[in-house]
């Protein structure tokens, strides 16, 4: 049955087959909707509740990671305007681009250097604060100063629970890095993708890590098997966590405030255009959820993913989302955009933006690695593969056909007035020596 309904997707499909022939691509998603037509499952509640969880950490975090006290615990990364780098887009495109264009620098996220940083570390905090609630050690929990965390008490009772996950490098970091800092065991499932600065650094770190052959569903399996085996595991499932979702959520509300500072409003006149690097789908899907709730149709949402690994393109534009995986359709799941390494997206995530997504693009290695040069060099911003891939939305929008399409389509003619944000979902950790590496060879591209 499946296998037939995939013959007939590739059947009906143009753009399907240059998909799969790993051609760039730009897919306008046909099942658009506006925001109040979709029913959704989470609520704006659900993020100001994670938002308010993050706060009664803050002063935990300050203690257990002193680099955060300059923003009181508050781990969050900047907005920049980055005009060097549009005009250099131009240039390579051979196009002008109007409008402005920011990149938001999860890059830079304190703790994990990532977007990881935003889920995973929320999903562990939640864990440890259920941990504590259900063994009384936080009576009238609200009032309770949270840098008791920190207490050899508490270490002491985390070290008897573990911590579980599979990963293809930043969420193992995420997790890996604020499980143990917790007292718990930490257990990382690391797909053959992950780097191995990435494996060093959590072994430094007492994380048990567990290296495959396979690509990253199979880290997943191998994680969720662990965790079914012992009931003192916890495992932080990707594919399906509506905690991570949250946890990435929350930065919706932070980047309203960071537009707000800088004197960007966003309107229906005024729209905000954001391009979010995309693996399994959990970080885009959060941040996408999160901003549709604060700004509605005023924001237009894209997920950018390799030409090697285009998961959530394929989930969605076929509709078989989970259903199906890149190697289907004869695609390998082969890139060294690390973070984006993902053959088969999250089933959660598909199902529920199906509706909110405006569109997904995939961006060929080569691509993300003449950009990262490129960024280096303009704007002194030194980014990991993974995180280059928003950065050809703009271009996309402004020149492909269907881009045009979109914005007639959406009824938005003036395109100066567009605030464009490519999210740069990683990098300030990779050690120096991989950094020139990586500029060397986009160089070359
Ligand atoms: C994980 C990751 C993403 C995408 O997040 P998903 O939840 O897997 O979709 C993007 N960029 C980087 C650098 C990542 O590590």
């Amino acid at each position: 049955m499946l296998k037939l309904k995939i013959a007939d997707a590739i059947q009906n499909s143009h753009l399907l087959k240059n998909v799969m022939d790993l051609e760039e691509i730009f897919w306008r998603n046909p099942e658009y909707k506006s925001f109040l037509d979709v029913k959704l499952p989470l609520s704006r509640e659900d993020i100001d509740d994670a938002s308010r969880r993050l706060e009664r950490f803050a002063p935990y975090i300050v203690r257990a990671f002193p680099e955060t006290a300059v923003d009181g615990g508050i781990i969050e990364s900047r907005l920049v305007r980055v005009d060097s780098m549009k005009k250099e887009l131009e240039s390579i495109y051979g196009a002008v681009l109007p409008g402005q264009l920011l990149i938001k620098c999860d890059s830079h996220l304190k703790i994990s250097g990532s977007i990881k940083a935003r889920g995973g570390i929320y999903e562990v905090l939640k864990h440890a604060e259920d941990l504590a609630i259900s063994e009384g050690l936080l009576p009238g929990e609200k009032d309770v100063n949270y840098e008791i965390f920190a207490s050899s008490e508490f270490n002491e009772f985390y070290s008897e629970h573990e911590v579980a996950v599979g990963s293809t490098g930043n969420l193992g970091l995420s997790i890996g890095i604020m499980a143990a800092k917790l007292g718990f065991k930490a257990s990382v499932h690391m797909s053959a993708d992950a780097k191995q600065w990435k494996k060093d650094k959590l072994r430094s770190l007492g994380v048990n890590v567990h290296e495959y052959m396979s690509d990253y569903s199979a880290a997943v399996e191998a994680g969720r098997k662990e965790a079914e085996n012992n009931p003192k595991c916890y495992f932080v499932d990707d594919e399906n966590s509506t905690n991570l979702f949250l946890g990435y959520a929350v930065a919706a509300l932070r980047l309203k405030n960071q537009l707000d500072d800088m004197g960007i409003k966003v309107s229906g006149t005024h729209p905000l255009f954001v391009y979010l690097p995309c693996g399994v789908g959990g970080a885009p899907g959060g941040i996408a959820f999160g901003l549709k709730q604060i700004y509605g149709d005023d924001v237009h949402v894209f997920f950018a993913e390799p030409t090697h690994s285009p998961c959530m393109t394929i989930g969605l534009m076929t509709g078989l989302h989970n259903q199906v995986c890149v190697q289907d359709f004869g695609i390998d799941n082969v890139t060294e955009a690390d973070g984006l390494a993902v053959g088969r997206a999250s089933g959660l995530v598909g199902s529920m933006l199906q509706n909110l997504i405006s569109g997904c693009y995939t961006v060929s290695d080569g691509t993300m690695f003449k950009l990262l040069a490129k960024l280096a060099d303009s704007e002194n911003i030194m980014l990991e593969p993974s995180a280059l891939a928003g950065m050809t939305g703009i271009v996309n929008i402004i020149t492909a056909e269907s881009g045009r399409e979109y914005l007639l389509n959406q009824g938005i003619t003036n395109k100066e007035n567009i605030a464009h944000i490519a999210w740069a979902t990683g990098g300030s950790m990779v050690p120096d020596d991989i950094m020139r590496e990586y500029y060397n060879k986009g160089l070359k591209c």
